[in-house]
């Protein structure tokens, strides 16, 4: 019998009660993470909706960018919405020059992208990976994907208006990040498709741990 994930949501600021109460929808414990120990205790994190440049001075601050960008190095999944998507850049453009990230995402970001006159717009959104048809994407002074290098899966684009063909949902690897809120709609499709990817990577690890014990795996 598999366990049951532990995902955390960074809970430095931002849109933290959604997540959660999506995520435990979903079967997986969710817990809140602020501190360093309490990174080191789940599978894997949401980082969520907010405001980036308050987020990333609040994660230096708490001891917790090093830990952050070790458990995205180590593998752990990371999902990112909206500011979270941000976080996971490696480079970030409308961005102040001394803003941090946790980064491993293979992206340049672009902040704010769909302009102050379209502070919050909704659309729909098709998702690769993600079956029913497509989802109800909410974005709110939204970042987009500029650039996905070559490792980079494109999961959405926006169709139609202004923004037409922008980048809005990608993953790599274990990473996952989205330019919208898909925890404020109800629709937990995007979710599932996060957890999913937490319960391979643990199963994966379980699995290597009972072969280094010579069970069978
Ligand atoms: N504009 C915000 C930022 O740069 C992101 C907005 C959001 O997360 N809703 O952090």
């Amino acid at each position: 019998m598999s366990r049951k994930p532990v995902v955390g949501v960074l809970a430095l600021q931002g849109d933290v009660r959604e997540h959660l109460a999506t995520l435990s929808a979903l079967g997986a414990e969710a817990v809140t993470v602020r501190r360093p120990e309490e990174l080191a205790a789940v599978d894997a994190l949401v980082v969520p909706g907010g405001e980036s440049t308050t987020m990333a001075k609040l994660a230096a601050r708490f001891g917790l960018l090093e830990p952050l960008r070790a458990a995205v190095a180590g593998g752990r999944p990371v999902y990112g919405s909206c500011a979270g998507m941000i976080m996971l850049a490696d480079r970030l453009l409308d961005a102040p020059a001394d803003q941090v990230t946790i980064g491993g995402l293979d992206v340049t970001v672009r902040r704010n992208a769909f302009g102050r006159q379209v502070d919050s717009f909704e659309s729909q959104v098709e998702i690769e990976g993600v079956a029913g048809g497509p989802v109800r994407a909410v974005f709110i002074r939204a970042p987009w994907v500029e650039e996905a290098g070559e490792g980079v899966q494109v999961l959405g684009r926006v169709v139609g208006g202004a923004a037409d063909g922008r980048i809005v949902a990608v993953r790599q690897g274990n990473l996952v990040a989205t330019s919208f809120h898909p925890e404020l709609t109800g629709d937990r499709r995007v979710h599932a498709l996060f957890v999913d990817i937490v319960r391979r990577h643990l199963a994966e690890r379980a699995g290597v741990a009972g072969e280094e014990k010579g069970q069978p795996s």
